[in-house]
């Protein structure tokens, strides 16, 4: 990213002026302190009169002599430390550039995979609106009949729409404000998130069992139903009539794991990898058109699982069921 690359090369150049800065400021004083040094040790003693020692040497010529070669080495030895100093500098300042922007490279570039996801989702309802009215408008025989046909078909894309924005801000929304949380029941989270479906899965004759046992963690109520109403969601939607789905849970050495499990669709093992990314539907062809929604559900409930410390993972077999389990931090007391 061309952004990234010309902020990466500013923040080089910024620890090298700093680094170059304390270099020479301290090449600088090292001078100063070694010149007063250098002249302090060559001069001459004040017993030693010049006439005493001019008949060997004449001492001031050879002290100035000294002075001057140390100066100049000294002086080389500075400039070659600095010009090191440049060059190891340089290729530090770049390494540690690139591993404090490479976080928000990434960040950067998640962002805008996700615009364009969220993009492509919104563009094909609205595509499927935009395409009915138009055929409606150029028809000059539009009665009452087709009109409210087509109202019917625009609300139904509308609701699609509505859904889908809903998610993305739920989405959002999950920044993890620990703050919030207290400690809650794990059994009462099931009901409520059961309560949620109840209709749904009337409506399939599908029973929901809670085998949650009492069970208590550190958490966000709220968006814990939300984690659990979105895999019984998946449990109802993917599962065929008159089955069961059970909602178990259990406590281990130093987590609590609660299980949603379902005897639906199953999902196929190339898919499991990558069901947790956001806009992700296993299997287009046998789903998409037959089970709606947009991918989003499962990332939702990874996020807020995450945001609690916990972790979510999922065994499914095709056309047996799948078994979602959400595992949290037991809460210390
Ligand atoms: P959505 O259900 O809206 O498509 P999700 O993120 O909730 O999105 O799920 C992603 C995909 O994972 C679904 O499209 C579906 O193929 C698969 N999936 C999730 N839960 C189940 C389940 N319980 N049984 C079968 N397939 C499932």
């Amino acid at each position: 990213m061309h952004l990234i690359r010309s902020a990466v090369l500013k923040m080089t150049l910024y620890y090298l002026l700093i680094i170059m800065a304390l270099s020479i400021g301290f090449s600088l004083f090292l001078y100063h302190v070694s010149s007063i040094e250098l002249n302090r040790e060559l001069r001459r003693p004040s017993f030693i009169t010049q006439t005493e020692i001019g008949t060997l040497f004449n001492y001031d010529r050879f002290r100035d002599t000294r002075l001057e070669e140390s100066h100049h080495h000294l002086l080389d030895n500075l400039i070659a430390f600095n010009i090191a100093t440049l060059f190891i500098g340089g290729a530090l300042s770049y390494a540690l550039a690139l591993r404090t922007l490479h976080p928000i490279e990434d960040a950067l570039e998640a962002q805008s995979r996700f615009t364009a996801d969220a993009s492509h989702e919104l563009r094909t309802p609205l595509t499927a609106m935009q395409t009915e009215i138009e055929v409606a408008l150029r028809n000059p025989k539009l009665n009452a009949e087709a009109a409210r046909q087509l109202l019917a078909s625009n609300l139904e894309e509308v609701g699609k729409l509505k859904a889908l924005s809903d998610s993305l801000l739920h989405l959002a929304q999950q920044n993890g404000q620990s703050d919030s949380y207290r400690t809650i029941s794990l059994k009462e989270v099931a009901a409520q998130a059961a309560e949620y479906h109840g209709k749904q899965a009337q409506a399939k004759d599908i029973t929901i069992e809670n085998r949650v046992p009492a069970m208590t963690v550190q958490g966000d109520k709220e968006t814990l139903v939300q984690a659990v109403a979105i895999l019984l969601d998946n449990a109802v939607k993917y599962s065929g009539p008159k089955t069961t789905v059970v909602l178990s849970g259990k406590r281990l050495n130093h987590q609590v794991e609660l299980s949603v499990k379902d005897h639906g669709s199953g999902i196929k093992a190339s898919d499991l990898p990558h069901i947790f990314d956001r806009f992700y539907r296993a299997d287009r062809s046998r789903n998409k058109e037959t089970v709606d929604g947009y991918g989003l559900g499962l990332s939702i409930a990874k996020k807020i699982v995450e945001l609690h410390h916990g972790s979510i993972t999922v065994k499914s077999t095709l056309e047996q069921g799948s078994t979602f389990t959400i595992k949290l931090p037991l809460e210390t007391a």
